[in-house]
């Protein structure tokens, strides 16, 4: 049976012809390939600069009055590169004569920085002999350029069902009267999102230059597994904890409709990569923990006093106090005659004095105390930490490289376990926990 799926291709995916002529051959390879999302060009090589980024370098000169052409001339170049290899017949002269019209009589931020997906949109369409679908007409923005997610379905699924095939333009839409919107930096990933839950697609894959999620940051782990298949709540952890590889408001869209998403490798496209889903397939063995992640630069405040356990309003007053000053902490963790804080140490940075002072009014504590250079370790997985198994290892681990733990949390909802070491043991601890996946 036919399936649909909705291919995302990231801007190093898409940098110049040779990356055009590989997503060529992955769109041909499978016809259930339909729906192809596309970013604007990326970096060819690391001191390479985006497509996006020029031409937002163009709105800022023009916008300030200065001579933007130099960099006209560098985003025409780029796509140059391209479509004299894969589309010569494509009009990229009169694109660029009416951004450049454009630039000079009006320049708006957001039209100028969608360029790059539009004209990649197109190119690539002509390319594979696809429709193209500009998103102006079915990515809706209200007039306070806020994406509208339910209108934007609607008018996703309009244009789309009638379709065989087409390739989108990504990142950005319009609201009622025309205006142009973008979405936040690597917004093309919610595009695809989006597109998929409006035409219920059977998977939504995203094609990148990494061959999925890593189950460590392989700056400590030299070259970590990848993880075969993540749930959509253990990928939110992941990605609060730093790991990046989809942008977060992606995920919400088609998770809503338990549209797994695939990470895929457009380098190395045999591999299966990550899948992200609601639940496992049938008969998949689920790793006990998937992945173990960090982040550095966190802080602990102390709270003791006898009897607090008996005082009900003692934590209520804390998270008053810091409600009240705006200040987010990461946890919090209550002990018979204790509360500890988690904090960002930045954020702590200004106010530690007055934050005290007001702790020590209020609360009056036996104890007060502020543990710096912390970082916490989430050990993500939802199977995992279900069993105690898992998590005595991760214990045995760290006692083993002579770790010591600051603090330790674990949910009612078994998420992940999350570890408290100093900064110093950081990176070994990373790597002890590594061990047990
Ligand atoms: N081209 C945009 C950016 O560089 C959007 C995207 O790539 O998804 O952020």
């Amino acid at each position: 049976m036919m399936r649909t799926v909705v291919a995302k291709f990231g801007g190093t995916s898409l940098a110049g012809p040779r990356q055009f002529e590989a997503i060529r051959e992955i769109v041909n390879k499978d016809p259930d390939r339909r729906f192809i999302v596309v970013s604007a060009p990326g970096k060819r090589f690391p001191d390479d600069i985006k497509v996006t980024d020029l031409l937002l370098a163009c709105w800022e000169e023009a916008a300030a009055g200065n001579d933007f052409e130099p960099y006209l001339e560098q985003v025409q170049a780029r796509f140059q590169e391209i479509v004299s290899r894969v589309t010569p017949e494509f009009p990229l002269e009169q694109e660029i004569a009416i951004l450049r019209n454009h630039l000079q009589t009006d320049p708006q931020r957001d039209y100028a920085a969608s360029r790059g997906e539009y004209l990649n949109a197109r190119i690539l369409a002509d390319y594979l002999g696809f429709t193209f679908v500009d998103p102006e007409w079915c990515v809706c923005f209200n007039e306070n350029g806020v994406l509208d997610q339910a209108m934007t379905r609607r008018a996703m699924g309009a244009s789309l069902r009638p379709l065989k095939n087409a390739v989108i333009a990504g990142f950005y839409g319009a609201d009622m009267n025309g205006v142009i919107h973008t979405l936040s930096r690597g917004g093309s990933d919610v595009t695809g999102s989006l597109a998929a839950a409006a035409i219920h697609a059977d998977l939504y894959e995203n094609w990148t230059d990494v061959s999925g999620l890593l189950a460590a940051d392989p700056k400590i782990v030299m070259s970590p597994k990848t993880v075969r298949y993540v749930s959509y709540r253990e990928l939110r952890t992941l990605s609060y904890m730093g790991a990046s590889v989809l942008h977060t408001d992606a995920v919400l869209p088609v998770s809503d409709m338990g549209i797994p998403i695939n990470i895929r490798n457009t380098l190395l496209p045999e591999e299966p990569g990550t899948m992200i889903v609601r639940k496992l397939p049938k008969g998949e063995k689920k790793y006990p923990i998937i992945a173990v992640a960090g982040q550095q630069g966190m802080s602990v405040i102390q709270i003791e006093k006898v009897m607090v356990s008996d005082e009900s309003g003692f934590s209520a007053i804390i998270l008053d106090i810091l409600k009240n000053r705006q200040l987010p902490f990461e946890q919090c963790l209550t002990g018979i005659d204790s509360v500890t804080l988690v904090i960002r140490s930045e954020l702590l940075s200004e106010c530690k004095e007055d934050l005290f002072e007001e702790i020590r009014q209020k609360l009056d504590p036996d104890f007060l105390a502020l543990k710096e250079n912390l970082s916490m370790i989430a050990v993500i997985g939802e199977k995992g930490t279900e069993t105690c198994d898992a998590n005595v290892r991760v214990l045995q681990a760290l006692t083993r490289a002579d770790i010591q733990i600051s603090t330790i949390n674990q949910g009612a909802g078994k998420l992940n376990l999350l570890i408290g070491v100093s900064e110093e043991k950081y990176e070994e601890a990373i790597r002890a926990i590594y061990q047990t996946i």
